[in-house]
């Protein structure tokens, strides 16, 4: 089995009902473990246009190999009506793969850490939360924070009902 961790990002529709449906249906996947979301954050789109983002990490052991992963992540996606018209669009919901154990991948189709992760508020924070001691590359996740304190970024209070 080997720890992996999921960007989630939703900004079209009922955003927040697309990322939690979202989420469940990668628990499902995941199958027996761990299984761990972060809080949702709310954040403004980064080189893009379009309404606010809302975004979590998920953080679940898999016995998929990285691509077998990615291919789930693109299903879920398109089980959600995901539309690519070009690049940076809207979009209903947005599944990337930001680690996969200590791995680097290097493929056409995949990149494996995340190659912009780093650089995003909207994946540390969330991560943070999850995996605190967690080291990247770049740096500790709070020196890349701190990194991009100019991003708006605020987290979504915890829904009781959830
Ligand atoms: P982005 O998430 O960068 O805004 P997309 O979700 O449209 O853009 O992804 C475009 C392509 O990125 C996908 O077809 C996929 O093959 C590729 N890709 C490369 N590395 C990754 C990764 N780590 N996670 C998700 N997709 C990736
Ligand atoms: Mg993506």
């Amino acid at each position: 089995m080997t720890r992996c961790y999921i960007g989630l990002g939703a900004n079209l529709g009922e955003a927040q009902s697309v990322l939690l449906a979202a989420a469940g249906q990668l628990e499902d996947a995941a199958g027996t473990g761990t299984f761990r979301l972060s809080p949702l954050y709310r954040s403004a789109p980064v080189d893009a246009s379009g309404p606010d983002y809302v975004n979590a990490v998920a953080e679940f052991d898999t016995a998929l190999d990285a691509h077998a992963l990615l291919s789930m992540l693109q299903r879920i996606e398109q089980a959600h009506g995901r539309e690519r018209p070009y690049r940076n669009a809207p979009r209903t919901l947005d599944l990337d793969l930001l680690l996969y154990g200590d791995w680097h991948i290097d493929d056409p189709d995949l990149t494996v850490p995340h190659p912009r992760m780093h650089q995003r508020a909207f994946v540390l924070r969330p991560l943070a939360d999850l995996a605190p001691g967690l080291k990247l590359a770049q740096g500790t996740l709070p020196d890349l924070i701190a990194a991009c304190a100019d991003q708006a970024i605020t987290r979504i209070p915890d829904d009781p009902r959830r």
